[in-house]
């Protein structure tokens, strides 16, 4: 366990704690390199996380090969309160781990970090719970010879997040790796590491050492030298659909499990019948835009029925406007920054194509900041697009922006397959009274995660994974835990 090292306690604690090192074997172990991170709602720079060589990366993954067969030997029930201990560890920090996180991501703290940080701790908390649920199965197979399945670990997880919702997403990969009795290498964030660290540093004074260990690095070097490792066993890996491809490629050649959570262009279909101020709200809540629009769960194309859409419209608006826009360390902040200067460009750039498509409008909603110490450029308005053709690259690809596509409909058929005309397939919800088209369109609509009349986002128990080229595999239950963090032995037993 961490036993001599003590735990930053402010903000500024957390940022030169952590200064170029990596988390190895419980302790902080230098790197020979570093880059900046900034700030993105004032371009400050932050602190410097540790950019690791290779060799820096194989570091942590013998660590955690050393710790494996031990780990996996104390009982799951045990392993499993080992890993709540560490959740609530987590949730009794939680303040200053949002305080990291608001800093790092320009998320703003009271709609998006705080929430954060507490449902990090409960997925853990979650995974914690399930230690007894790793059973097999007996197989009659024969009255005289015992058939019996079990579950195994699968040796060192390879977890790589992105810096979206970094504490979320580690929590998904490392609670049931763990809890399975696998040991974990978790790749932050280059973006946003720092709460990341905080959050690892924390679970492990509740775990031996190597159990948990922490890189950062850049993907092409850092990431590359963890997926690409002969002592890895499991790649598990969101962000975008770039990597994630070239992931699985490697994954592929060294024929290993992968799981992958890449990105989404998710629809939301409003029907006539719809609860038009819970539809409303759940444009807002579905696409976001409390995070700048910045997920990949986003609610990004929004199909409203022509009789509604000009309400719709109207009071989408009206709520939009309420927004406001700025510090994300201000407690009246609903919505921050972008997270660098290269993304608010990439989704500039889509919608200066939207603006320059003749037929379409450009709608943007509250105020930007005025406040000189905060960087212009990153800051972006909620923004509508309309009159788009349904090929266009803003309704076709992933803008990870606070940039929404509303569209009208008539046809039932015709949106149900204009909602299924991505390559993607990650999430979708449909808002109805009427149960018969909620059941026809949920077992229609081509996505993982589909929800009736509400748009929430990832919850304990609640499976959750994308289709098509969204991703592989599942998160957040039960079976993500069984399917994708251990393998199944089957062992036939004859005394005859
Ligand atoms: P990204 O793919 O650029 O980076 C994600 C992580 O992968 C980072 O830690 C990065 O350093 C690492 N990486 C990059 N190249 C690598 C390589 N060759 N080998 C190994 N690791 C490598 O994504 P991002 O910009 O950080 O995040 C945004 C993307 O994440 C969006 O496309 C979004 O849709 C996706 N995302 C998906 C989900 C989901 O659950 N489906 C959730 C959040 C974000």
């Amino acid at each position: 366990m961490f036993a001599s090292n003590l735990l930053p306690t402010t903000p500024s604690d957390v940022f030169t704690t952590y200064r170029q090192v990596n988390l190895i074997n419980a302790a902080r172990i230098a790197a020979h390199t570093s880059l900046d991170v900034l700030n993105p709602a004032t371009g400050e720079v932050l602190g410097q996380a540790a950019a690791s060589s290779a060799e820096e990366t194989s570091e942590a993954i013998a660590s955690a090969k050393s710790a494996q067969v031990a780990w996996a030997q104390i009982p799951a029930r045990e392993r499993g309160k080992r890993v709540s201990a560490a959740a609530r560890a987590v949730a009794s920090k939680a303040e200053l781990i949002a305080q990291v996180l608001a800093r790092e991501t320009g998320k703003a703290i009271r709609t998006e970090c705080r929430g954060e940080v507490d449902v990090a701790a409960d997925i853990v908390d979650f995974y914690g719970n399930l230690g007894s649920e790793l059973k097999g199965q007996t197989v009659p197979y024969d009255p005289r010879i015992l058939t019996l399945t079990t579950r195994e670990p699968l040796g060192v997880v390879a977890a790589i997040v992105p810096w979206n919702v970094p504490l979320v997403l580690m929590a998904l990969k490392i609670g049931p790796a763990l809890v399975a009795g696998n040991t974990v290498v978790l790749k932050s964030s280059e973006e946003a590491p720092f709460a990341t660290y905080l959050m690892a540093e924390i679970m492990m004074q509740h775990l031996p050492a190597g159990v948990l260990n922490v890189v950062n690095g850049t993907g092409a070097e850092c990431g590359n030298a963890l997926t690409t490792h002969p002592d890895i066993a499991k790649i598990t890996f969101t962000g975008s659909e770039a990597v994630g491809e070239a992931i699985y490629k490697v994954g592929a050649s060294r024929i290993i499990p992968v799981s992958l959570e890449l990105g989404g262009k998710s629809p939301m279909i409003v029907c006539e019948d719809a609860d038009l101020d819970k539809a409303v709200a759940g444009a807002i809540s579905g696409m976001r835009f409390t995070r700048q629009g910045q997920s990949c769960t986003a609610s990004s194309r929004i199909y409203v029925h022509d009789s509604l859409m000009d309400v719709f419209m109207a009071r989408l608006g009206t709520a939009l406007d309420e927004l406001v826009i700025g510090d994300p360390l201000d407690e009246a902040t609903d919505v921050g920054t972008i997270i660098n200067a290269r993304q608010a460009a990439t989704i500039r750039d889509f919608v200066a194509q939207a603006e320059a498509t003749p037929g379409a409008t450009v709608k943007r909603y509250g105020k930007l900041p005025e406040d000189a110490a905060l960087s212009p450029e990153l800051y972006l308005q909620p923004t509508i697009l309309m009159g788009l053709p349904d090929d266009h690259p803003c309704v076709m690809q992933e803008i990870f922006g606070p940039v929404a596509v509303v569209q009208g409909w008539t046809d039932y058929d015709d949106v149900i397959a204009r909602a299924n005309g991505t390559h993607y397939g990650l999430a979708a919800s449909v808002w109805t009274k009427s149960l018969s088209i909620a059941l026809d369109s949920t077992s229609r609509l081509n996505a993982g995660f589909v929800q009736v009349n509400q748009n929430l986002t990832i919850r304990p128990n609640v499976s959750y994974g994308g289709f098509g080229r969204s991703g592989l595999g599942k998160e957040a239950s039960l079976e993500a835990m069984l399917e994708h963090f251990t393998r199944s032995k089957t062992i036939v037993m004859n005394f005859d």
